[in-house]
């Protein structure tokens, strides 16, 4: 025999609702609800409440007052049905967290650069990236050409009669000029003419003083262009423009 003080077993509430089920709900009618237990006990039953102990449980008269069994087999659903969303609750979270980690591993792992399929993916569309962002442009050629020493004729009236020549490779250049004494800062008109007169250059550039020397520097590409003749003009702000004999070699 079972002991009034033992908890109540899984088994014996089943037991509550298979004799319940053996009677017709209605079998026990009892209108005026004799001798009935509280709700709250109903509830901790329903519920599988382990402080609840055999001896408080009125299982004989549950499973003969109608009234009573269909409120414990409400309460009942309600506790299998509250379970069952805590259950899926439960799931769901797990889940989240599931998903959540998945996500930090795999951004881990790309983050990092480690080999993985996602890497494979990704490689392909690096090349073109890289030659948009590196378009085959060769830096130019710096260097300094000192027109100090250099007497320029003004205006377009006579060449160069210095005897010095400018000497320019046929590359792109990016050409710091340093300018003839008592020439002032400011904005400078730098052209470069063929032997023709045509101007293949035409640069504006400030010019800058350093230690009493003013400079230029100018990009100018010669890559492109013939060998032989040329003429730079270099028109001082304010001023006329001053030429000096180059040669593209
Ligand atoms: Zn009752």
């Amino acid at each position: 025999m079972t002991e009034p003080n033992q908890p109540v077993t899984v088994k014996l509430l089943r037991d509550v609702v298979a004799l319940g089920q053996k009677y017709s709900k209605t079998a026990f009618p009892n209108p005026t609800r004799n001798g009935c237990p509280n709700s709250s006990t109903l509830r901790a039953m329903a519920y599988r409440d382990r402080r609840l102990r055999l001896g408080d449980i009125p299982v004989s008269h549950v499973v003969s007052c109608s009234p009573c069994f269909q409120e414990y087999t409400r309460l009942r659903r309600m506790s299998v049905l509250t379970h069952g969303i805590q259950v899926t609750a439960a799931s769901l979270v797990v889940l989240a967290v599931l998903f959540v980690s998945v996500r930090f591993v795999w951004n881990y792992t790309r983050g990092r650069g480690e080999p993985s399929i996602s890497r494979e993916h990704r490689a392909e569309p690096q090349p073109r990236v890289a030659t948009q962002q590196a378009p085959p442009r060769i830096a130019p050629l710096a260097l300094t050409v000192n027109l100090a020493s250099f007497s320029p004729t003004r205006g377009d009236d006579a060449k160069g009669d210095s005897g010095n020549t400018v000497h320019l490779p046929q590359k792109s250049l990016r050409v710091n000029f340093l300018l003839p004494l008592g020439m002032e800062p400011g904005e400078y008109a730098v052209r470069l003419k063929d032997s023709t007169g045509t101007v293949v250059a035409e640069k504006l550039a400030v010019g800058q003083m350093n230690d009493g020397i003013t400079s230029v520097e100018v990009d100018i590409d010669l890559a492109g262009a013939s060998r032989g003749s040329f003429t730079l003009v270099i028109r001082p702000p304010g001023l006329s423009w001053r030429r000096f004999p180059v040669v593209v070699e």
